[in-house]
């Protein structure tokens, strides 16, 4: 078992990308935004406990965050794609702790890197499908929903993620870029690392990372 990392700010297409690559290569996909957002929709006691860091565009705190990573790794056996997990040294130290004392190995890094003004367009028209098991991500410009407001794949409302506001975003972007810097220190250098420029068509930035992905499973 192998787990692979995606790395980016908030509006690079980590998601997209990740959704898209596990339905043609054989990974499953984490998103710990996706599980944190589902807890607190569904407010359990972590929902609750994390919602107000999260619609301020705080992070959640490292050791929660950890937690509910190391539980999934738990259970799964299938080689793990994260997107938006590590988010900062010590998560990426923790998981490195982690994957050595289960036996896993530590596959791709890849760091979708884009240029800060082309985040607040991305995010603030991104809108994704409200049912949580489809999830879909659409973008009002580049990839609209056939009906407006309403999923292609799914059928479910839309809708437009309430950390996806400017100001939340400026939030996220500060906590990104005091975070980063480390983080993608941690990997730059080592044999595991890969770079893809980010402001690409999704399409090209999908190709690349197929070609990325198929030489590692
Ligand atoms: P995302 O969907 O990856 O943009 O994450 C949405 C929000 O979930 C973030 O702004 C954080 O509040 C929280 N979050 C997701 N992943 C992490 C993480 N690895 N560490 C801390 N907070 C996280």
């Amino acid at each position: 078992m192998k787990v692979h990392v995606l790395l980016g700010p908030p509006g690079s297409g980590k998601g997209t990308q990740a959704k898209q690559l596990v339905e043609s290569l054989p990974l499953i996909h984490l998103s710990t935004g996706d599980i944190l957002r589902d807890a607190v929709s569904k407010e359990t006691e972590l929902g609750l406990r994390v919602k107000a860091d999260m619609a301020g565009g705080k992070l959640v705190d490292d050791n929660t965050v950890n937690g509910i990573v190391f539980a999934r790794l738990q259970d799964e056996t299938g080689d793990v794609l994260f997107d938006g997990y590590p988010r900062t040294l010590s998560q990426a130290e923790s998981l490195q702790t982690f994957l050595s004392s289960q036996g896993i190995t530590l596959g791709l890094v890849v760091d979708i890197e884009i240029q800060e003004h082309e985040l607040e367009m991305r995010v603030v028209n991104r809108r994704v499908c409200s049912n949580n098991s489809c999830g879909e991500i659409y973008n009002l410009n580049t990839k609209a929903p056939r009906v407006e407001g309403i999923c292609d794949l799914c059928g479910s409302p839309l809708k437009h993620r309430s950390d996806d506001t400017p100001q939340a975003l400026h939030s996220r972007l500060a906590e990104f870029n005091k975070t980063f810097e480390p983080l993608q220190g941690y990997y730059k250098g080592t044999p595991n690392y890969r770079y893809v420029e980010g402001n690409r068509p999704p399409e090209q930035i999908h190709d690349r990372l197929v070609q990325l992905f198929q030489e590692q499973i």
